[in-house]
């Protein structure tokens, strides 16, 4: 059956993946607060991140820096100067739109990528571009419009404690170079990964939760000897593809877009975006791998006049190193796997279930544990108790048997097992697995190592 995106959010929203923000008050533009489903899908798959880009990855360590930067650093990014979006207003209506996305949308043939203001502006007239709210072709000139939020440290609003919330988690990462080389003693190449809030004050957020104005990146900036960018960044996009492997999106879905030479930063040799398909929308960007050469250490060094040249120990060169930077959107990802699993099934002629065929490591829980009859609640708790040490486990008693499975159905729960009264003798449980509805009889002794290796195979 065909899926749209509006019953799929319908869908979130219903089950309490994600919640509109600041509900009671009317909501405020496009913000969404994750609710407990949501939050743990969100942990299971910074988890997985971390597991594959991290831990079993040789080269790699974590950090985690702070939002509030020193100003300067977005003075040395160019942020400052240079992080806006082309806006223009409708004369009639006061609609706002982002000049390119407007002329990509009415004509996509337009190429609108490494256009400037004057261009965009000429293509619009020439292309009789019209306001998709009213109808007209009149719009004011193309302004630019700063992304990053403001705000002010201590209690004055002057300029000189004017800091900014970061538009992106890379900085972070560049600014600690140096310690991090020092404190763990690492030799290049080094990878340094970091997964936290981004803000930029985008002037269309939309389309739920793939763009707004508060979201969350996981990015890895991997340092190494220039010459060497070529071979890494192919390393990384055979990284980065096997991680979204494991994902279990569907190949069809995904795909692999290498940025044209205009579409590039100057200082950029390379970028690869991975993409995909959303129902309704869609191709839209999750992730993008940069060869981003020694552009931003560079900066920082002639912004902050600190020494962040690296002295190879094997051939004694003194240089600054390059940097290749796989770039994940956290919710975007969400996104991508909520739209991917969620599947109306039709079971039979006038029977029909609504599943999301997660990824079992990704499920909000991997595990639900239902007792066939309230007098067996206690012994029941017992093995929820003994499961939820190793897994995100959920016990629910209310229903028929037949509506919890369906419930757990519908958020994505890969195992259900059911406690009955022969449980009380053979110390046996069910097991019903998602996806085939298959059942079968399995002792409670062997539960967790059997849900363990079900739910860590492939990964
Ligand atoms: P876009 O072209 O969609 O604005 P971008 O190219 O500016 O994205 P990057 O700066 O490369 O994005 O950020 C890396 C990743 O962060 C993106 O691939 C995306 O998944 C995520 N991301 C960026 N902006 C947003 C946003 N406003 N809301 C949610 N996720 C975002």
């Amino acid at each position: 059956m065909e899926k749209t995106f509006e019953e799929i959010t319908t869908h979130l929203l219903n089950y309490g993946f994600v919640y509109q923000g600041s509900e009671i008050y009317g909501g405020i533009s496009n913000t969404w607060d994750y609710g407990p489903l949501g939050t743990l899908l969100k942990n299971h798959l910074k988890e997985l991140w971390i597991r594959h880009f991290v831990r079993e990855n040789p080269y790699n360590v974590q950090i985690d820096p702070a939002i509030i930067m020193n100003p300067k650093v977005w003075e040395a990014t160019g942020h400052v100067s240079n992080f806006h979006d082309p806006l223009v207003d409708c004369k009639y209506c006061k609609s706002r739109y982002r000049a390119d996305d407007l002329i990509k949308k009415q004509h996509p043939e337009i190429d609108v990528e490494g256009m400037d203001n004057i261009m965009l502006n000429q293509a619009i007239k020439d292309n009789g571009i019209v306001c998709p709210n009213c109808g007209k072709s009149s719009f004011t000139d193309i302004r630019q419009f700063q992304m990053m939020f403001k705000t002010f440290i201590g209690v004055t609003e002057e300029k000189s404690s004017t800091v900014y919330l970061r538009p992106e988690t890379a900085q972070g990462i560049f600014v600690n170079f140096k310690n991090v080389l020092r404190t763990t003693r690492r030799k290049l190449p080094i990878g340094i990964c970091d997964i936290g809030k981004a803000f930029r004050n985008e002037i269309t957020p939309g389309n739920f939760t793939f763009r707004t104005r508060e979201f969350e990146q996981m990015e890895i900036e991997f340092f190494i000897k220039p010459g060497e960018d070529e071979k890494w960044f192919e390393y990384y996009k055979d990284n980065c593809k096997a991680f979204v492997e494991k994902l279990g999106l569907e190949d069809e879905h995904v795909r692999y877009r290498d940025h044209e030479k205009n579409e590039l930063a100057f200082y950029s040799k390379g970028t690869t975006d991975i993409e995909y398909l959303f129902p309704s929308l869609g191709w839209g960007e999750l992730m993008g791998i940069a060869m981003r050469g020694d552009y931003d250490l560079s900066r920082h060094v002639s912004y902050s006049k600190q020494d962040l040249s690296y002295l190879d120990p094997e051939t004694n060169q003194r240089y600054i190193p390059h940097v290749i930077e796989p770039s994940f959107g956290l919710d975007r990802l969400m996104l991508a796997l909520l739209c991917d699993s969620y599947e109306i099934q039709k079971l039979s002629e006038n029977d029909s279930r609504v599943v999301l065929h997660l990824n079992s490591f990704l499920a909000p829980y991997q595990v639900a544990v239902l007792p066939l009859s309230n007098k067996l609640n206690d012994e029941a708790y017992k093995v929820f108790l003994s499961l939820s040490k190793r897994f995100d486990a959920t016990f629910d008693t209310t229903g028929s048997i037949g509506k919890r499975y369906r419930r757990e159905d519908a958020i994505g729960t890969p195992f259900c097992v059911t406690f009955d009264f022969n449980s009380l003798e053979d110390k046996q449980v069910t097991i019903r697995e998602r996806d085939s509805m298959e059942q079968k009889r399995i002792p409670i002794s062997d539960l967790s190592d059997y849900l363990y290796e079900q739910i860590n195979k492939d990964l």
